[in-house]
């Protein structure tokens, strides 16, 4: 039996052991091809096959329909963070962003780099502690789009409601909650996520787009930063990363079975219930670092007395396998990253832990 550890990692981050299992048995001949599907075509119809069914998956999962194009994209989340103002801000014109968080932040300076960003709602003085309210969005009526971040996965915050923008196209980097909760991703003009939080291994990302914004993309870019080229190809127009792919169509696969969207979303919140549970429970040595309201169900964040009992508590866990906690290295503290492929068993041993630490500390 291989010893496998509680895995708070990030991104990338803990698989579904059933996917990483299915991998493992398919590895030296994929399907009776008398080959690995990483040493297939891109072009073969075993990995076509992987492709249209990902594809699918993706519609059938977050529940878009013909309307929205699925690509899969190299360059991880950051890449878009610069191709959605190149294609989507024409001259002269503005965007707007919410500024929640460091990688929110990182979209907005891109923007800067290209066209003009207008900061509809910022919490960088109140140290990302929050997201905005639904009436504290601000932006003018003719911005080409409004980009938002809907987990922020550095601070610990998430979007419990969305900004109703009616003709002004809404945009979301969903990399660290995309299909952990039932949303309606149809409010969405365009949403994207790197796979390797939510969806599968590093190197492969994401976009979603609903065909009336992808006709506004501009033209002329080269062919690699063109969402059409992608559209057209079906993401197959240079090689992808295959393998990528294939374990992002088996975790989605998996999801299907946890029950879809509503059931992750049930084991979600069970985990998320237990976690700040155990920290409101101790709150004068377990500090939650943001607003109640604003709290993730994906990356539960929090600080302790000290920090060489930061420290301690993160040594200490990993004795008893539980790994992955230190919070990131701009805002310090613990963090627990709590995505799909972390179970309720694992949130359970958590917090026997936390009550034992509390105890002996
Ligand atoms: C991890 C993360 C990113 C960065 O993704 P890369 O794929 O590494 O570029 C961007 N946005 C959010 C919300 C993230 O969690």
């Amino acid at each position: 039996m291989v010893k496998r550890v509680v895995n708070f990692n990030p991104g990338p981050a803990a698989l579904p052991l059933d996917v990483l299992k299915i991998v493992q048995e398919e590895l030296l001949d994929y399907q009776n091809s008398g080959m690995s599907i990483l040493e297939s075509s891109h072009r073969a119809k075993e990995f076509e096959a992987v492709n249209d069914a990902a594809i699918a998956l993706v519609h059938e999962v977050l529940g878009v329909g013909p309307d929205y194009q699925v690509l899969f994209m190299g360059g991880g989340a950051s890449t878009q963070f610069a191709l959605i103002p190149m294609s989507f801000v024409p001259a002269g014109q503005t965007a707007a962003y919410i500024d929640t968080g460091e990688f929110a932040n990182k979209a907005m300076k891109e923007c800067q780099i290209v066209a003009k960003a207008h900061i509809a709602f910022s919490s960088k003085e109140e140290k990302y502690r929050r997201v905005p309210k639904m009436n504290e969005i601000k932006y003018p009526e003719d911005v080409a789009y409004l980009h938002l971040c809907s987990n922020n996965t550095i601070e610990g915050t998430q979007y419990h409601e969305f900004p109703e923008t009616g003709k002004i196209p809404l945009i979301a980097d969903m990399s660290s909650d995309i299909a952990s909760r039932q949303l309606d991703y149809k409010q969405f003009a365009m949403f994207y996520a790197g796979a390797q939080k939510n969806l599968g291994p590093a190197g492969v990302t994401l976009v979603v787009i609903r065909n009336d914004f992808l006709a506004k993309a501009k033209t002329g870019l080269p062919t690699m930063f063109t969402y059409k080229t992608y559209v057209d190809n079906k993401s197959l127009y240079n090689t992808p990363p295959v393998f990528a792919v294939y374990i992002m169509k088996l975790v989605l696969e998996w999801v299907k079975k946890q029950g879809g969207l509503a059931g992750v979303e049930k084991v979600n919140a069970a985990k998320k219930d237990l976690l700040y549970g155990a920290i409101d429970a101790n709150a004068d040595f377990y500090k939650g670092t943001v607003e109640k309201t604003s709290r993730s169900w994906s990356n539960v964040t929090m600080r302790l007395p000290t920090e060489a009992l930061e420290d301690k508590f993160i040594a200490d866990a990993k004795k008893e396998g539980l790994i992955g906690m230190k919070g990131h290295r701009s805002v310090g503290g613990i963090r627990f990253s709590i995505y799909n492929a972390v179970s309720l068993d694992d949130i359970k041993k958590t917090v026997e832990f936390m009550a034992k630490f509390r105890k002996t500390a």
